[in-house]
């Protein structure tokens, strides 16, 4: 057990996010003042403000001595205090050193350079430069619309069987078969409520999940024939449909978004290798992802996203680079890197994702970056999760202009107008503060409450 006594401040939050990386649970006992960590090692640490504003970690018993590090703040300052402390402890560092939060790009822009990430917070070089890159090109997307600009997602939580990492609310369609068109027609009810207040010009609609393309053929045509006429797309409007699971595709669903005024579409293998799909429970082959691919650039779709995992359980480093392989060569506009990691809800633990060396991952994502720059794909949009395992990011990549929904997103700084259950609406005011109004999450409640969500959504906007 690692224990953390704070002195001097209060930032149990900064201080459980870095012993998070080095082990877990991670517990605050604010009452006595720390922060502990289940690890090997039975040690007793300080993280300390002194009355001048130095920080300080040290082993109890120790002498403190400050680090010779460039200043930051003092929040960040116990943090990367800490940090090195465990690094040292442990033998352990990770690829973005210091930085736990979710967005590092924010912080690249904040510093201006990527050497500033490596010399104040420790991000290994390759990782800083990612993020500045990446920082860079978000800006620029995000720019291409103005801030009084509207982006609208609408959630279908229903998937066709869960894959075993997942911890997304998402809800069995096979074993809920009786309220997939109740719950079409209560999303379309919220949106037509909504949609005559809204004025602002829409810069982005995401139909995303879960899987949307669950539905059958009909209820799917319905769905998003309403989405388009009620929120009138059109124009410059990107408008994402997440098909997801290769295996609910086809010429019709196509051909529904094709008319619906689709421009982007998202298909996602996460991994070529149909042996890994059928352990983690997913019903397709990677033939099915080539089909669905070729069927969609049939249907007319120039835009098209893929994912795929790296560091999966049943897989080494070489399945994730022969599987993007396959995808490279397929051609498509965006390509999704994402570093498994330890969901809440997810039938896989953490003891799976760490069960593989997190150099492996690191390698192999790191490998699969440098092909992806090879074939012309540069990052629009990256982000990370808390409680990794291996402490690394999900990448976009796109050799076009990239995904402005995930960007905006992302980047909160642009506002976010949620329809669906367990959407969350997010709303940015003039000075950077952002408020979060969230949707009933259980599907049957969210059916018999949409027209008063509704209501939430246009009080929320102040439409
Ligand atoms: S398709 Fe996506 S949302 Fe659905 S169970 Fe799999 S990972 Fe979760």
């Amino acid at each position: 057990m690692v224990n953390v006594y704070l002195k001097g401040h209060d930032n149990y939050y900064g201080i459980a996010d870095i012993l998070r990386l080095f082990g877990s649970p991670v517990r605050e006992d604010r009452e006595n003042g720390l922060v502990s960590c289940s690890m090997d090692t039975d040690i007793e640490l300080i993280s300390e403000i002194d009355k001048h504003g130095y920080t300080y970690a040290y082993i109890k018993g120790e002498i403190p001595r400050r680090t010779e590090l460039p200043p930051v703040v003092p929040k960040r300052s116990v943090k990367r205090d800490l940090y090195i402390l465990m690094c040292k402890i442990t033998g352990t560092s990770f690829p973005w050193g210091c930085l736990t939060g979710i967005r590092p790009t924010l912080v690249a822009a904040e510093e201006g350079d990527p050497a500033s990430l490596t010399q104040k917070y420790l991000v290994r070089e390759d990782k800083a430069a990612l993020a500045w890159q990446t920082s860079v090109e978000e800006s620029r997307i995000l720019n291409t619309h103005g801030e009084e600009s509207l982006n609208i997602y609408i959630g279908i939580p229903f998937c066709p069987s869960r894959c075993e990492y997942c911890s997304f609310i998402s809800n069995d369609a096979v074993k809920h078969m009786k309220l997939l068109r109740p719950y079409a027609e209560a999303v379309i009810k919220e949106i037509s409520m909504v949609a005559p207040y809204i004025r602002r010009p829409v810069a982005s609609v995401y139909l995303g999940g879960g899987t949307p393309t669950v539905f059958d053929d009909g209820t799917f045509g319905y769905l998003i024939g309403n989405i388009s006429s009620l929120l009138h797309i059109g124009g410059d409007t990107e408008f994402t449909v997440e098909a997801g699971r290769p295996d609910t595709i086809n010429a019709q669903k196509l051909k529904s978004m094709k008319a619906a005024g689709a421009t982007r579409i998202c298909i996602n293998p996460q991994t070529m290798n149909s042996e890994t799909l059928g352990k983690l429970g997913r019903k397709h082959t990677s033939e099915d992802t080539v089909r669905a691919y070729e069927e969609a650039r049939a249907a007319g779709f120039d835009t098209v996203n893929m994912d795929l995992i790296a560091g999966l359980k049943y897989e080494d480093d070489t399945d994730f680079t022969e599987s993007l392989e396959k995808i490279l060569k397929l051609d498509p506009e965006d390509i999704t890197i994402h570093t498994l990691y330890k969901k809440r809800r997810a039938l896989m633990g953490r003891g799976d994702v760490l069960s593989r060396e997190r150099g492996d991952t690191d390698r192999a994502v790191s490998d699969g970056y440098r092909m992806l720059y090879a074939h012309g794909y540069h990052p629009y949009y990256l982000y990370r999760q808390k409680d990794t395992g291996h402490g690394l990011e999900n990448t976009g990549f796109t050799s076009g202009e990239g995904c402005y929904y995930n960007v905006a997103m992302m980047s909160d700084r642009r506002d976010v107008l949620s329809f669906g259950a367990g959407g969350m609406s997010k709303r940015i005011f003039e000075e950077g503060r952002l408020e979060r109004c969230p949707c009933i999450k259980d599907v049957t409640g969210y059916i018999a409450s949409c027209e008063e969500m509704a209501g939430r959504k246009i009080g929320f906007f102040d439409l």
